[in-house]
Order: structure tokens, then C-alpha cells, then sequence
């Protein structure tokens, strides 16, 4: 834990390594809706969607480990058990009990705009107290806004293709 680095927060710090875990059990609990989603697609453009949810896997759990390393720059400890993600997610879990594609892009549209909600509150707590922590926010919700949209752009591809069949 950097002293002086934590020295400058301007809020309390227990809240902030708070809402940072929050973020924190959202990430991984994305990651692995996403991962799973990928094994599980079934449907048309199959190939193009499991190569998205692949990528956006892989992104979830890089920002689960850019916030982190926040937390424990902060002193914190991150969210110590999987159970835990349950105890503190936002956004929480979606199973892809349903395989077909169209179904697993809307559940992970509903994810993504969760997401982009927390992210975009965190902005706005951080954004005079901790620049630090308002940079990583603004990083992580460049890469949800980009995740929204190709999602939303892949459904719709789907039902322009379904509808002219
Ligand atoms: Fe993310
Ligand atoms: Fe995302
Ligand atoms: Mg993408």
C-alpha cells in the first residue's frame, strides 16, 4: 500500500475499496457469463457471436484485474471468495440457461448497460476526489460502451438476416 498515494484520496477510502469491489464481483461474474455463453451458442451467425463473446470475456477479466489492483493499491483486499461476487455484484448473474444466440445477446446487452450505469456512477464519485480511480473508470467504461454496441450491432445483423429469410 503506497502511503502518500492513499494520502490523496479526497473520500473515504473504505467506501471507495467498497464500490471498487462491487465492480469488482461484476467483472468476474461477466466474465464467466460471457465465457459460458460462448461454449453453450447455439443459432445463425454462431461463428461471429462466440468469437465476440470470446473477446469480451477476455476484456471482462482484464477489468477485473485493473480494479484489483486499485483495491489493493488502496489497502483493500478484493473480494476474497467467489461466493462473495453473489454478496456484492451490481449487475449480478444471468444464466445462459438458454443457448440460442439471440437470447444470450440480450442478456449480455442487459449486462453491458448495468455496467456502463456503475461505471458512469464511479465517474462521478471520483471525479474530484480521486483521479486515479476516475482515469480507471473512464478506461473500463470506454471498453463497456464499445461492448454495448457490438452486441447491439450483431443483434441487429441477426434479425435483418432473420427477417429476410
Ligand atoms: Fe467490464
Ligand atoms: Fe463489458
Ligand atoms: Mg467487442
Amino acid at each position: 500500500m503506497g502511503t502518500k498515494g492513499r494520502s490523496i484520496v479526497g473520500m473515504d477510502v473504505d467506501e471507495l475499496v467498497g464500490l471498487l469491489n462491487k465492480a469488482f464481483a461484476d467483472e468476474w461474474l461477466a466474465h464467466y457469463q460471457y465465457w459460458l455463453g460462448a461454449k453453450l451458442a447455439k443459432g445463425p451467425m454462431k461463428d461471429g457471436v462466440i468469437a465476440e463473446l470470446l473477446q469480451h470475456a477476455a476484456d471482462e477479466m482484464r477489468h477485473a484485474d485493473m480494479v484489483a489492483n486499485r483495491i489493493i493499491q488502496l489497502g483493500g483486499d478484493p473480494v476474497l471468495t467467489p461466493k462473495g461476487w453473489y454478496d456484492h455484484t451490481n449487475c449480478g448473474y444471468d444464466a445462459p440457461e438458454d443457448p440460442y444466440v439471440r437470447t444470450l445477446l440480450e442478456q449480455n446487452i442487459k449486462g453491458e448497460q448495468c455496467a456502463i450505469t456503475v461505471y458512469d456512477a464511479l465517474m462521478k464519485k471520483t471525479r474530484d476526489a480521486d483521479p486515479v480511480t476516475y482515469e480507471l473508470a473512464l478506461q473500463i467504461l470506454n471498453d463497456e460502451v464499445e461492448h454495448e454496441e457490438d452486441l447491439q450491432g450483431l443483434l441487429e445483423d441477426l434479425d435483418l438476416m432473420l427477417d429476410r429469410k
